[in-house]
């Protein structure tokens, strides 16, 4: 992360989770990288996004930042991570945004969606690698015909480009990640950009 950076940006956005990141560097949480997060909140901000569909929560790093932003009325992230769920309840409380963000402890998989709403203009993937195109196919039903798909870690720390001496568990989710961007890349009536930022973001849009 930029300090110099963070702190300009601080001086609108308000929010400190410095505490955050101590935390999840500590623990091996893979919240979103500083620079990703600030292409995300800035698309956030200029296309005046309402509602927010997250599949993978952590410890609720991503959604609280996303939260910050005026437009945003609400936001539903899901994780299936018992003990991850309970310290994003508990960081949500913290930064009291328990009237934007809705939690829901369960696997993306699986959760019922009649607990979701059905308008959503941003969905944010963020959860196991392998699983993204799943979630992309299920969860598009529930957004709003001008909606925004957001992908992160698709270059999974230049793996992705450069398969050399990975482990075969590695190497197996790196193939799906990149059957992933393909997907992408090649999906009728979608448009993706493909941003070397962070650990890589797509960012999908609906073609008119
Ligand atoms: N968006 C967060 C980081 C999420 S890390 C941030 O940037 O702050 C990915 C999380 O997705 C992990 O906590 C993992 O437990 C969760 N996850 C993985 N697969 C999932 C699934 N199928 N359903 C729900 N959560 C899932
Ligand atoms: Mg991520």
């Amino acid at each position: 992360m930029n300090k110099y950076l963070a702190k300009l940006n601080y001086l609108h956005t308000k929010i400190n989770t410095e505490v955050l990141e101590k935390y999840a560097q500590k623990n091996h949480v893979p919240i979103i990288e500083y620079d990703s997060l600030t292409v995300l909140l800035t698309i956030i901000k200029i296309c005046k996004i309402h509602k927010i569909l997250e599949i993978g929560t952590a410890i609720g790093y991503s959604a609280i930042h996303m939260a910050s932003c005026k437009t945003v009325s609400k936001i539903d992230t899901i994780e299936r991570n018992k003990s991850m769920y309970e310290e994003a309840v508990k960081n949500i409380e913290l930064y009291k945004m328990q009237d934007k963000v809705k939690p829901h402890f369960a696997d993306a998989l699986d959760i019922e969606l009649e607990n979701l709403d059905h308008d959503y203009d941003l969905l944010f993937i963020d959860a196991a690698k392998v699983q993204s195109e799943k979630f992309f196919k299920r969860f598009l039903p529930l957004l709003k015909e001008e909606s925004i798909i957001i992908t992160d870690n698709i270059l999974f720390h230049g793996c992705v480009e450069n398969r050399e001496n990975l482990s075969k568990n590695v190497s197996k989710m790196v193939e799906k990640i990149d059957q992933y961007n393909d997907f992408l890349a090649n999906l009728e009536n979608f448009e993706t950009i493909f941003i070397n930022i962070g650990d890589g973001l797509a960012i999908t849009i609906r073609n008119k």
